[in-house]
């Protein structure tokens, strides 16, 4: 039995808007759209996924862009910021180009002794880049305008909002396998593993905050990853003894999934790193046509009939807001 979770698999969230989506994901933060495909739960919208050249586990941030929904409120009970990893000198480089891009963001602060840069994309997701020294260990996607010296290197962490912790700081250590390694203020990081990649968790105290209400602008749910699917059933088994309702094994065709509530709230899943997203395409074309798992493939006419056409950012465009 694995005595820890490794670390963030992907974290999804909910946009407004497919194109704006990936004009700021691909274009302004220059991830790559690693894949293409629908909400399987609900083929008539988008799920876009966003990550390193490859979408290895710990860099994937998802999308469900829903076209009607509302804003959401952050809150309680929610994961609150989602914080990428960035080389140290980067800063500067960042500062200016979120200003270029219209994006709203806050003066540059220190948390856990880290520096902080913290921004909403245009839905008002609240993310964060952090500047930690081994960084450059981690991949980079380079693109047009952001070099490897600049580019977001995945995950740092995830910040979930909290009424009360205990509960969820429980979960983490006794049975997740994280350990407590700092507090700040009201901030408590938890890390798996030695906290590099993708492996820290803040949970942030908030009693005086209300309820966060999920829906655009917010996260949907954060996966943590196993090496295969032996591991995830064992990790089912150990999720149940701890005496939270945990789903059956869902196929998502480039991971299997199993979902629960952590006690405080937040949708959590645990999802496999194989097989990954060059299952049905290349590698140096991911992202491209969109791409049906085999039960949808029948429908695909009506689908992309449904969805709006997408095309890949303009990077020399400036947003006019
Ligand atoms: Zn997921």
């Amino acid at each position: 039995m694995p005595d820890s979770i490794p670390g963030i698999h992907h974290i999804t969230a909910i946009a407004t808007d497919a194109q704006q989506n990936v004009d700021f994901y691909a274009g302004v933060l220059g991830l790559r759209l690693v894949k293409r495909t629908v909400n399987f739960d609900d083929p008539g919208t988008y799920h876009l996924y966003f990550g390193d050249g490859k979408g290895d586990p710990g860099t994937i941030l998802t999308f469900f862009p829903w076209s009607h929904v509302q804003h959401g409120r952050r809150g309680t009970g929610q994961a609150t910021a989602i914080s990428f990893a960035v080389p140290l000198e980067s800063f500067g480089f960042w500062i200016e180009r979120l200003t270029r891009h219209s994006v709203e963001y806050d003066k540059p602060q220190r948390r856990f002794d880290e520096p902080v840069l913290a921004f909403r994309d245009w839905d008002g997701l609240a993310l964060e880049l952090v500047g930690v020294p081994n960084a450059e260990s981690r991949p980079a996607w380079e693109t047009q305008g952001i070099s490897g010296k600049e580019a977001i290197r995945g995950f740092h962490s995830v910040t979930l909002c909290e009424d009360g912790m205990e509960s969820t700081a429980a979960l983490l250590t006794d049975t997740m396998g994280a350990t407590k390694v700092a507090e700040d203020g009201s901030y408590f990081r938890f890390s798996f593993g030695e906290g590099n990649n993708a492996s820290n968790v803040d949970l942030h105290c908030t009693p005086e905050f209300l309820s966060g209400v999920v829906a655009g602008g917010s996260v949907h749910h954060v996966a943590w990853r196993v090496p295969n699917d032996a591991a995830q059933v064992e990790w089912q088994t150990k999720v149940r003894e701890a005496g939270l309702n945990v789903t059956p094994v869902l196929d998502r065709q480039y991971f299997k999934s199993i979902y629960f509530r952590e006690p405080g709230g937040v949708l959590f899943e645990i999802a496999t790193d194989p097989p990954g997203f060059a299952r049905d395409e290349a590698e140096n074309a991911l992202g491209q046509p969109l791409k049906l798992p085999p039960w949808l493939e029948k429908y695909r006419t009506e689908i992309e009939g449904e969805l709006p056409k997408l095309h890949q950012p303009n990077f020399t465009a400036e947003r006019q807001s």
